[in-house]
């Protein structure tokens, strides 16, 4: 599986120390609060659901069958159960 982390920035170009908060609005879009310890303010970005389905990574190719086994195994070693 392919993961992108959501690019956040303050206006100072300083990455975010802390989410805050993730929420979603009436009108659909995804709402990220985050705090910026370089301008001591809370910043938020919002997505609307065309521009979460643009941020996905693109799909992968079809992921071979021991790497899964590996991940299984290893989610089971932290206790994560595997539905199959
Ligand atoms: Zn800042």
């Amino acid at each position: 599986m392919g993961y992108k982390a959501m690019q956040l920035a303050c206006y100072c170009g300083q990455a975010p120390d802390r989410i805050l908060e993730v929420g979603f609005t009436s009108d659909r879009n995804m709402v990220v609060h985050f705090w910026c310890s370089t301008c001591s303010r809370v910043l938020f970005k919002s997505q609307s659901l065309e521009e979460c389905e643009g941020a996905f990574p693109p799909a992968d190719v079809e992921a071979d069958t021991r790497s899964k086994a590996d991940d299984a195994r290893f989610l089971q070693s932290i206790g994560i159960a595997v539905a199959d």
